[in-house]
């Protein structure tokens, strides 16, 4: 073993879990016998670890499995299911350590941001389990004079796909609101990253998360996904993913007759103004892009830039992404790590080679690490809103800053692609902000800000960013249906041959 494969080792055990990624199902980490998926360290570029795919049949046990503990879980009070959740935040909490050590090492993501993630993860269950007691239905004064309330009923079981770009995160974010309102879940994280949601899951089964209740898959998307989705214990399918495999998964669904909330990717407009603080904007297009390698739905991937500082700004960012440490995600010094994956890292390249044949200048960070798939901090200038680079989703630290004249013309090029995920204005003048916060598509959208995000406020985009709403008041809407009883107070029953009114 490499040195970095006993620190893996060493912090899956930690965790109470072996060396390979095994499905996490009715509390039981089984085996699946499909094709063998292979785990890399994006910065070595070495085997970390290799598992079988799930397949469907373990995708129909986990279904089945979920089914069953919901019955359960649903008979539990309100406050009694959120002191569970209060207990999965102190655990996920008391274990940060292992599991940011071993998101950082299969993700390739900074520890640093890694930890952040975590504390996020262990916020969402302290949030939803503050909710699991407060979710209720409404008096409705119908003119009948009938007694007339809603409750909001769990759906039953839910089916959550999660990519590889902020595993537990992204597993937290969906688990939590879906299991404070009562549902049970099968959840599938990505094939390259499964094993920080496995074991978030099974902490959560030692501190009273009930067995069976979540259930992990882990394994590929055509096989046990395809499953899962059909099941008929499956009531609604949250995606979190590219618009690709999106428009399969949502096509599936909808095959089967089932709701889906597609959490998909993005183009954002990063747009700035003349009037503003220009180390400041230029911090924030730096957060926007190069954090996280541009491995992130809402990145800036967009700088429009008011062309009387078009120029300045680029060059302040140029300097920037000069100054940031690129390096492995282990070190605490670390601020970018590696593209995540290979073949992401090949579709990054491919995307910058395409953009310089289409007539891009680029500028690019001179050094990058001589191992791991790095791809430098880059800036694609001289290309037009049209472009490919410029309308395809890169998913990495390439922005394409693109100079503009007026308000009016910012705002439409803001809104010139297929997404609708987020966006950003970076001016001193508090009504231009709110006139552009106002009319860019976007489902967040930041004023002299950029990628604050919290799980008490609603997020999700439109047209190639998807539909429906994760976080917030929103998430338990999505997790929940309304049911409407009606009751005859009346002393005699007013029936009628038809309507009652
Ligand atoms: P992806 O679409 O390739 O995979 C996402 C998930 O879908 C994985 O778990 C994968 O195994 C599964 N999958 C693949 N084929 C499937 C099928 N036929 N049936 C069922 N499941 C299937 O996405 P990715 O490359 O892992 O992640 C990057 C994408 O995710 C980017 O587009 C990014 O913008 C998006 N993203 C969106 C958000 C958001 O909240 N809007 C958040 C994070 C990432």
């Amino acid at each position: 073993m490499t040195a970095r494969t006993d620190v893996f080792a060493a912090q899956m055990a930690a965790l109470g879990l072996g060396t390979r990624p095994q499905s996490l199902i009715n509390g039981e980490l089984v085996d699946g016998t499909g094709d063998a998926i292979t785990l890399i360290d994006p910065y070595t570029e070495q085997n970390l670890s290799q598992y079988p795919d799930a397949g469907a049949a373990l995708a129909k046990e986990a279904c089945l499995a979920a089914q069953a503990a919901q019955v359960e879980w649903v008979t539990m009070s309100g406050a009694a299911r959120g002191q569970v959740m209060q207990e999965i935040a102190r655990a996920v909490l008391a274990n940060a350590e292992p599991l940011a050590t071993v998101e950082a090492l299969v993700a390739g993501k900074p520890i640093r941001d890694c930890r952040v993630e975590v504390t996020k993860v262990a916020e969402m269950f302290a949030y939803y389990g503050g909710w699991a007691d407060k979710i209720h239905g409404e008096v409705i004064p119908v003119p009948s004079g009938h007694l007339n309330y809603t409750k909001r009923e769990p759906l039953g079981v839910v089916f959550q796909i999660t990519p590889w770009n902020a595993p537990i995160f992204t597993g937290g974010w969906q688990i939590a609101p879906a299991i404070a309102t009562g549902n049970g879940v099968v959840i599938k994280p990505s094939e390259l990253t499964p094993v920080t949601t496995v074991a978030l899951v099974y902490l959560a089964e030692q501190v009273g998360l009930p067995k069976g209740l979540v259930n992990v898959l882990c394994g590929l998307g055509p096989t046990a996904g395809q499953a899962a989705i059909e099941h008929q214990a499956v009531r609604k399918v949250i995606f979190v993913g590219s618009p690709e495999t999106g428009r399969v998964v949502a096509t599936a669904a909808a095959k089967a007759l089932k709701p889906a909330v597609l959490e998909l990717g993005g183009k954002s407009a990063n747009i700035v103004f003349d009037d503003a603080n220009l180390k400041h904007a230029c911090l924030g297009a730096q957060a926007a892009i190069f954090s996280g390698a541009g491995q992130s739905c809402v990145a800036g991937s967009r700088l429009l830039v008011q062309r009387s500082v078009h120029a300045e700004l680029v060059e302040m960012l140029t300097n920037g992404m000069n100054e940031i440490k690129l390096g492995d995600p282990l070190d605490e010094a670390t601020e970018v790590g590696p593209i995540s994956n290979a073949s992401q890292f090949a579709h990054v390249s491919d995307m910058v080679a395409r953009a310089m044949s289409d007539g891009a200048s680029v500028l690019s960070r001179d050094t990058t690490p001589d191992k791991g798939f790095f791809v430098p901090p880059t800036i694609l200038n001289g290309l037009s809103n049209i472009d490919h680079a410029v309308q395809t989703e890169i998913f990495g630290p390439v922005v394409a800053a693109i100079p503009f004249d007026t308000e009016e013309e910012a705002i439409a090029l803001a809104n010139g692609t297929d997404f609708g995920l987020a966006g950003a204005v970076w001016t001193a003048d508090v009504g231009r902000a709110h006139r552009v916060a106002d009319q860019v598509r976007a489902g967040t959208f930041w004023i002299n800000s950029y990628k604050a995000i919290h799980v008490s406020s609603p997020f999700g985009g439109s047209l190639n960013s998807g539909f429906g709403r994760s976080s917030g008041t929103d998430a338990l809407m999505e997790y929940t249906s309304a049911k409407s009883v009606w009751l005859d107070s009346a002393p005699t029953p007013r029936i009628a041959f038809g309507y009652v009114s």
